[in-house]
């Protein structure tokens, strides 16, 4: 398979849980995480369309957009957790921060954030299954760091992200999915910035649309399986 097919297949797949829920496929955007691979595997995904990227590990990432600086219409999302010594490089080069879990870490982009550039798009990552790790708060903090974000003119608050547990029962992955969509439409009426839920990866995408997500982080299902050097 190239990865133009996988990214036709992954949109078929899109398309079709969708239709099951009745919602639009426009409503949910792919991004295509490309960590680990290298830039001629997102070149060719620009080929086939695509054009979000997720990358997880600052220096990579901030190669991979360097490397691409000549077009203006890819959008570049951090997705991986931020060491606050590593914020600035997020600041300066990245569009969206997937993973905010504390005050400290937005009042750092929002100071770095350079003037000429957009307000950072950011999300609150939130452990809402996952008792190994220690990235993302809990649902009941949610609205104190929202609130923090809410007066920060260089960041936009736009969401929620989760990573849950891996979970393959179907009706496991939905019971976590449903607590953040309720999470995420309560969030709405707060704040009207918001109508991004970044839920669902190559092995839930299915239940994580059915559950409202409106960004989906696909991998493997677009670049095959990663290899990690030590
Ligand atoms: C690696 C990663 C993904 C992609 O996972 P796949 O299972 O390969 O689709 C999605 N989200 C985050 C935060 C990741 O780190």
């Amino acid at each position: 398979m190239t990865i133009q097919n996988n990214i036709s297949d992954v949109t078929a797949r899109i398309e079709h849980a969708a239709a099951e829920c009745q919602r639009s496929p426009q409503d949910i955007t792919l991004l295509a995480v490309s960590k680990t691979k290298p830039c001629e595997a997102i070149s060719e995904a620009i080929e086939a369309g695509q054009r979000q990227f997720g990358e997880n590990y600052v220096q990579e990432g901030v190669e991979k957009i360097q490397y691409f600086s000549h077009r203006n219409d890819l959008i570049w999302h951090f997705i991986g957790p931020l060491q606050s010594n590593k914020s600035r490089l997020v600041a300066e080069h990245f569009d969206w921060f997937h993973t905010l879990d504390r005050a400290k870490i937005a009042q750092r982009l929002n100071d770095q954030r350079p003037s000429e550039k957009a307000p950072l798009n950011v999300l609150i990552q939130i452990n809402i299954s996952d008792e190994n790790s220690k990235s993302g708060i809990t649902l009941a903090e949610v609205a104190e760091l929202a609130a923090q974000v809410a007066t920060m003119p260089n960041l936009v608050l736009r969401g929620l992200m989760t990573i849950p547990a891996p979970e393959t029962d179907y009706e496991r992955q939905c019971a976590v999915f449903h607590q953040m969509n309720e999470a995420f439409e309560q969030l709405k009426t707060t704040y009207p910035t918001v109508d991004t839920l970044s839920m669902g990866m190559t092995d839930d995408m299915r239940a994580a649309i059915h559950c409202g997500s409106t960004l989906v982080r696909i991998g493997t299902a677009i670049f095959g399986a990663r290899q990690y050097h030590q």
